[in-house]
């Protein structure tokens, strides 16, 4: 029995790797990636060694390579997104060193080319319109939230804080006192109705505006910091919700979220969220009945061997 429950709960961790194409300019064209299979095999070499015990095989759920495209990475993530609309509780979370591809994958390059909107925004999409495409469907009630973590301290961004701020008009908000039982757990984080993906960019917009404010330092605090949305769904008798978010900045909170990761996948008695404000405040999204995704990126060049090495190691032991 517990054999089964450990596979069950494996089954709703996945982790799909990507491999970054090399980027124009990139002077080093050794590529550490070897070969890719069919079925999540990945084996990496390391071109700057000659011997043995350069090669390593690694197996995840799906690996997807340089030539990838968003279109096809989201194909596969698109079950996640309808399992929300089932009433699960879904996490969707990037992995890797600095310009590994996280913030491409989990939102792509510009916001303004749809062709190349990452996974973040396609969720989205699909969750505006496939209640339309099922039948019998029940109506639903979409709310968003926005927080940053930041020194551990939890901030609503998209409160407007008794200032002035002006919000969209085509937003209707109203704010709920308490969170949602399944819900972000930032009890007196304002939450505001959306009815398409354009309203959530829209408010994002004006979160990563709030963010910045008084940054005396813009980079230091952005890789210092997470970002978390948190899209909700009530159905009428508010009986499930969901979740979407994103954490894009390795620091400890993630470590911090691969340690809670790596509890659940092994069914550790105890599953360290207080460890970080990140995994507490996502909490109800990882673990239990919650579906979790995880995309370990990986940059191709020689140079990365032993950072892609250290990173495959770790999501391969929750995969
Ligand atoms: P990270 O968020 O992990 O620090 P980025 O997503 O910013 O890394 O990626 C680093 C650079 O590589 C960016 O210029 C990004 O546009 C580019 N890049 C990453 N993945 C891809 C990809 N699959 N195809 C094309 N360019 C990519």
């Amino acid at each position: 029995r517990l054999y089964n429950e450990v596979q069950e709960l494996k089954g709703n961790i996945r982790v799909y790797c990507r491999i970054r194409p090399f980027l124009p300019g990139q002077n080093s064209r050794q590529t550490t990636i070897e070969y890719i299979g069919e079925n999540g095999e990945l084996v990496v070499a390391n071109p700057l060694k000659q011997g043995k015990d350069t090669h390593r095989l690694f197996k995840f759920n799906k690996v997807f390579g340089q030539a990838a495209t968003q279109e096809e990475v989201f194909i596969d993530t698109r079950p996640l997104i309808r399992s929300i609309l089932d009433g699960y509780n879904v996490c969707i979370f990037a992995y890797g060193q600095t310009g590994s591809g996280k913030t491409y994958t989990m939102s792509g390059p510009s916001i303004t080319s749809k062709e190349e909107w990452g996974v973040n925004y396609r969720a989205l999409n699909d969750l505006f319109l496939l209640p339309q495409s099922r039948q019998n469907s029940v109506m639903y009630e979409v709310g968003v939230q926005m927080v940053e973590i930041y020194n551990e301290q939890v901030r609503d961004i998209l409160s407007d804080g008794g200032s002035n701020r002006r919000y969209p008009s085509l937003i209707q908000y109203r704010i709920w006192n308490t969170a949602l039982p399944n819900g972000l757990a930032v009890p007196d984080a304002s939450m505001h109705c959306v009815r398409s993906t354009e309203d959530v960019l829209e408010l994002m917009n004006i979160g990563l505006m709030n963010r910045t404010v008084g940054a005396t330092a813009l980079n230091e605090r952005s890789s210092r910091s997470h970002c978390v949305l948190s899209v909700h769904r009530v159905d009428r008798s508010e009986a499930t919700g969901e979740r979407l978010k994103e954490a894009q900045h390795i620091n400890k909170s993630l470590s911090a979220l691969g340690d809670v990761i790596f509890a659940l996948a092994h069914k550790n008695p105890h599953v360290p969220y207080r460890n970080s404000k990140l995994t507490q405040v996502l909490q109800s999204s990882l673990g239990g009945q919650a579906k979790t995704l995880m995309f370990v990126q990986v940059n191709p060049d020689g140079d990365s061997y032993a950072e892609t090495v250290s990173t495959l190691k770790f999501a391969e032991r929750v995969s």
